[in-house]
C-alpha cells in the first residue's frame, strides 16, 4: 500500500513481502505517526552479518542480494542448489502478537488451500516461525524466512481482462482461505481500514485542494449516513486488507503468481478486500469503472456477495480511494522531505473518485451491483452497433431518431450503454418489471431441471392450465399453450372456420393481430396500400372521440355494434367465422370500449353464426386495472381468448384457450401441438408472472396508479390545447394530440416529436391509432405514483415547449 506503484523489477517488489506493520496507526490523526514505515527507517545489517544470522538462525547459506524496502530489510537468498528465499530483517518496532498472526495466517492459508500463491514461512532450526537477533542499537529484530514468489508487479494501464479477472478471483480465493481463521491480534486497529473511514475526518485540513477536500467529504458523510450503519450486518472475518498494484504478483502470463504483504490483515468485513483491490489495482487506468467489473466478476465467480454486500460495493471503493486521498496528503504535511514518495503513490486514486462522480456514486453502484450478480453485459460502441444492425438486419424496426442503445432493466427502469436510465412508459411485455426476480428465478432453474416439449407428462403446463382456466368463464376449458401472440390468434382462425364452417373474418380498421399470414390478413394496421384480403371485412372502432358516433350521442354504442352486420355483408357470402377484437382497442387508438358495446357486438356476431375472439395480447394480465382480463368488464364470455406478450415477462409463450365443444370440430387426427408451446421453461415463466400479478396485487396497482396517472394527465389537458382526449383504462392509456381542440385534426407530427423530447428526459413512450397522434401509456405494472408524477411532469415540459 504504501510502496510507490510502478512495474518495478520482479525481485523489487518483495520488499514489503514479509508483512510489516506499515502503516499510521489509528489515533495518531494528529502528528507523526508510531507505526508510520516513514518514520523509522530499515535496519541496516551488513551483507556478513545477515548471512550469519541466516545460517545460524535457519541453516541456510547462500548468495544475498538486496532488495527494496521500506521499513524492513529485504533479501533474496540463491542457495547453491538452485533453492531461492526471502529473508527479512523486520523492524524492531513491529509487534509480536501481529508477526505471529501473519506467521500463523500464512500457515492457515497453506492448510487449506496449498495452491494458493502466498509466501511459506519457514521456521527456524529451533522450530520457531522467527529468531530475534539483537542489532547495533541492543533492539531485538526478529527475522525470518519464506518461499520466493516468482512474478513482478506491473502498471495498472498493463492488467488485460484475463489478468483482472484473475486478480478478482485470487482476492476470492484469499478471503475463502482466511475464512476459518481465527487470532487474537485480529482487532488490529488500522487506518486503512476503510471501516474506520469515519476517523480520517480530522485529517481532512490536509488536503490541500479545496475541491478536492469537498469531494473527501462528500464521500465521507455519504459513508456515515448510508455504509456505517450497515456494516455491523455483514460477513466479517480476517481479510488480507490490502490487494494493491505492489502487492500482487504476475506471471509471463499476466496471471497471479503470487500475493505479498500481509501487514494490512485486520478482522472487517469480507467485501471490504474487493473494495480495497478495485481501488487499488486499478488507479492509473482510464477505464476503471469497466475494468472494475471485469475485477468483479472474476470475485464472485469464486465467492458470490450478498445482496447488502454488492450494494455497499461502489460506496466502499469511493471510501478506500477516499481514504488513499487523504491519508497521502496528510503524511505528505507531517513528512514534507517526503514529497516524491507520497504524490507518487496514489497519484491515480483522484482520477479515480473522478470518474466515479461524473459517472454518478448511484449509477456505478448499480454497475457494480449487476458485476457482483455475475451479470456482465456487453457494451459495444452505439455507432458502430447500429451500423452492424441495418446492415445484418435490414427490416428489423427500431424506434427514435436516435435509437436507445439498452443493456439492462429493472423494475420500471430501463437503463443505455452509457449508464442512463430511462423510466420505461411503453413496454407491456415486461408486466411485472423488468428482471423480475421471481421469473428470472423461475425460468432459470426450469431451464436447469427440465427443458422438453410437452408430450412428455409435466406438471407445469397442467398447472398453468389450470390456473388460467380458474381465471376465466368455466365454458373455456380447454387451454393450449404457444408461443406468440400471432401464433394463437392464427389458430384461433383456424379453429373459427372449422367450428362454424364460415370463412370470413371480422375486424376494426386498424386493428393488429399478428405477422402469420393468417394474422397479417387480420391486421388493418399492417396492410399495405390498397391491401385487403377478400376473406377480411372491417368495422370501426368505437372511438367516441374522433368516430362517426361520439360520446355524446345517445345510442352511439348500438350504432358502432350494428357496423358487425353491415361488414358481414362485405365478406361475399363466405359467412363470419369468428370477430377478432382487441377489448381495448389499442392499435385503433385506446379506446375504452363504451358500455354494452362488447356484449352487443357477441350477440350480432353469434346471431351472423361465428365466434367472438377476445384478443387479450395487449390488454390482458392486469393491465386495464379492473380484472386480469380486459374482456371482463363487459361481462361477455368470449368464445376464443387469447393471451401473449406479457405472458412471461419477456419469455416466450402465449395461450390460447376455447371451450372444448368449439375445439371438437378440429378431428381428433389433427395435432394441435408445437415443438416449443408449454415447453416447462415457457410454463414456469407464465406461472410466475400470475403468482406475481396476484402476490404484489398488480392489477389492483394497475387501477390505483393508472387512475392517479389519468387525472394527471387530464390536468395537463385543461393546460394544453393539443390534449385533445384523455382515454382508457389501468396502466393502458392514450393521449391523443391535435392540431385543435375543436377541429381535432391529428398532431401526428407533434406526437412523434413529443415521444423524442420524452426519450431525452429519460422517459419512453409510444405512439399509437390510425394517424399515429396517440401518445400509447402502457408500463409495467409496477408503476407507482412517483413514475407517474415524474411522467405527467416530463410531459407538462415538453408540451409546454415549442416543439424541439
Ligand atoms: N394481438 C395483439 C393485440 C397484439 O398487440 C400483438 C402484438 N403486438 C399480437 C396479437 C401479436 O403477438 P406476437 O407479436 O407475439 O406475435
Amino acid at each position: 500500500m504504501v510502496q510507490p506503484p510502478g512495474p518495478l523489477a520482479g525481485d523489487a517488489s518483495h520488499g514489503d513481502a514479509g508483512a510489516s506493520a506499515s502503516h499510521p496507526q489509528d489515533g495518531d490523526a494528529g502528528g507523526a505517526l508510531a507505526g508510520d514505515p516513514l518514520a523509522s527507517q530499515p535496519p541496516t545489517f551488513s551483507d556478513g552479518a545477515a548471512r550469519r544470522i541466516l545460517r545460524d538462525g535457519f541453516g541456510v547459506t547462500g548468495s544475498l542480494a538486496a532488495l527494496a524496502g521500506e521499513r524492513d530489510q529485504n533479501f533474496r537468498v540463491d542457495t547453491a542448489d538452485g533453492q531461492r528465499f526471502l529473508f527479512k530483517i523486520s523492524n524492531p518496532a513491529d509487534t509480536r502478537p501481529v508477526l505471529a498472526m501473519q506467521t500463523a495466517a500464512l500457515r492457515h492459508i497453506e492448510q487449506v488451500d496449498p495452491g494458493m500463491p502466498v509466501m511459506r514461512p519457514i521456521p527456524t532450526t529451533a522450530g520457531e516461525p522467527w529468531a530475534e537477533v539483537p542489532g547495533p542499537d541492543g533492539r531485538a529484530y526478529p527475522v525470518r524466512l519464506f518461499t520466493f514468489l516468482p512474478g513482478r508487479t506491473v502498471a495498472a494501464a498493463e492488467l488485460t481482462p484475463a489478468a483482472l479477472r484473475s486478480i478478482g478471483q485470487v482476492t476470492a480465493r484469499l478471503g475463502r482461505a482466511l475464512r476459518g481463521f481465527f487470532h487474537p491480534a485480529a482487532d488490529y486497529e488500522i487506518l486503512w481500514d476503510i471501516t474506520r473511514l469515519p476517523a480520517l475526518r480530522p485529517m481532512l485540513g490536509h488536503v490541500p485542494d479545496r475541491a478536492r477536500r469537498a469531494q473527501v467529504a462528500r464521500v465521507l458523510d455519504r459513508f456515515e449516513a448510508r455504509v456505517a450503519p450497515v456494516l455491523p450486518q455483514l460477513r466479517a472475518q480476517v481479510i488480507h486488507a490490502d490487494m494493491s498494484l505492489n502487492n500482487v504478483l504476475l506471471g509471463e502470463d499476466l496471471q497471479v503468481s503470487g500475493i505479498v504483504d500481509f501487514g494490512d490483515m485486520t478482522h472487517a468485513p469480507l467485501v471490504c478486500d474487493l473494495a480495497v483491490a478495485v481501488a487499488d489495482v486499478l488507479h492509473g487506468r482510464e477505464d476503471t469503472v469497466g475494468a472494475a467489473e471485469v475485477m468483479i466478476g472474476g470475485y464472485v465467480a469464486v465467492t458470490p456477495l450478498d445482496d447488502e454486500e454488492a450494494g455497499l460495493l461502489a460506496d466502499l471503493v469511493a471510501a478506500r480511494l477516499a481514504a488513499d486521498i487523504t491519508l497521502t496528503t496528510w503524511r505528505l504535511g507531517v513528512y514534507p522531505d517526503n514529497a516524491a514518495y507520497a504524490a507518487d503513490s496514489e497519484v491515480g486514486a483522484p482520477a479515480f473518485l473522478d470518474s466515479i462522480e461524473a459517472l454518478g456514486l448511484d449509477a456505478v453502484g448499480e454497475r457494480f451491483r449487476d458485476a457482483c450478480r455475475g451479470l456482465p453485459y456487453r457494451r459495444s460502441a452505439t455507432a458502430p452497433l447500429l451500423e452492424r444492425r441495418r446492415r445484418a438486419l435490414p427490416r428489423s424496426p427500431l424506434f427514435y431518431d436516435h435509437p436507445v442503445h439498452l443493456v439492462r432493466g429493472e423494475g420500471a427502469w430501463l437503463f443505455d450503454a452509457a449508464g442512463r436510465r430511462y423510466l420505461d412508459c411503453y413496454n407491456n411485455v415486461p408486466v411485472v418489471g423488468h428482471g423480475h426476480p421471481r421469473v428470472v428465478r423461475a425460468v432459470a432453474e426450469q431451464q436447469r431441471l427440465l427443458a422438453t416439449h410437452s408430450r412428455y407428462l409435466h406438471e407445469a403446463i397442467v398447472e398453468l392450465a389450470e390456473r388460467l382456466q380458474a381465471t376465466l368463464p368455466p365454458s373455456l376449458d380447454a387451454v393450449i399453450v404457444l408461443n406468440s401472440g400471432s401464433e394463437a390468434n392464427d389458430l384461433a382462425w383456424r379453429i373459427a372456420r372449422a367450428a362454424t364452417g364460415h370463412a370470413g373474418a371480422l375486424v376494426t380498421e386498424f386493428a393488429y393481430h399478428g405477422l402469420t399470414e393468417a394474422t397479417h390478413a387480420l391486421s388493418p394496421e399492417e396492410w399495405a396500400a390498397g391491401e385487403r384480403p377478400a376473406h377480411v371485412a372491417t368495422v370501426p372502432a368505437p372511438d367516441g372521440y374522433r368516430g362517426a358516433y361520439r360520446r355524446d350521442q345517445a345510442g352511439w354504442a348500438e350504432r358502432y355494434a350494428a357496423h358487425v352486420d353491415e361488414a358481414e355483408a362485405g365478406l361475399g357470402g363466405r359467412g363470419v367465422a369468428a370477430m377478432f377484437a382487441d377489448p381495448a382497442f389499442t392499435a385503433d387508438g385506446i379506446l375504452a370500449p363504451p358500455p354494452g358495446y362488447l356484449r352487443d357486438v357477441a350477440r350480432r356476431v353469434r346471431a351472423l353464426g361465428g365466434l367472438l375472439v377476445a384478443d387479450e395480447v395487449q390488454a390482458g394480465h392486469g393491465r386495464c386495472g379492473s380484472h386480469l382480463w380486459s374482456f371482463q368488464p363487459s361481462g361477455i364470455e368470449p368464445d376464443l381468448v387469447v393471451m401473449g406478450k406479457p405472458m412471461g415477462n419477456g419469455f416466450p409463450v402465449a395461450a390460447l384457450v376455447a371451450s372444448s365443444a368449439v375445439l371438437a370440430a378440429v378431428p381428433e387426427e389433427v395435432e394441435l401441438f408445437s415443438t416449443f408451446g408449454g415447453n416447462p421453461v415457457a410454463c414456469a415463466a407464465a406461472l410466475a408472472v400470475l403468482a406475481v400479478i396476484e402476490d404484489e396485487g398488480l392489477t389492483e396497482n394497475a387501477a390505483e396508479v393508472g387512475g392517479y396517472l389519468r387525472e394527471g394527465l387530464l390536468a395537463l389537458q385543461r393546460r394544453h390545447p393539443v390534449i385533445g382526449d384523455v382515454r382508457g383504462e389501468g396502466l393502458l392509456l392514450g393521449v391523443e394530440l391535435v392540431e385543435d381542440p375543436r377541429a381535432r385534426a391529428p398532431a401526428a407530427a407533434r406526437a412523434d416529436q413529443v415521444t423524442e423530447a420524452m426519450r431525452d428526459r429519460g422517459i419512453l413512450l409510444g405512439t399509437t391509432g390510425p394517424a399515429g397522434n396517440v401518445l400509447k401509456i402502457r408500463p409495467p405494472l409496477v408503476f407507482r405514483r412517483d413514475h407517474a408524477d415524474r411522467l405527467v411532469n416530463a410531459l407538462d415540459e415538453v408540451l409546454a415547449a415549442p416543439g424541439r
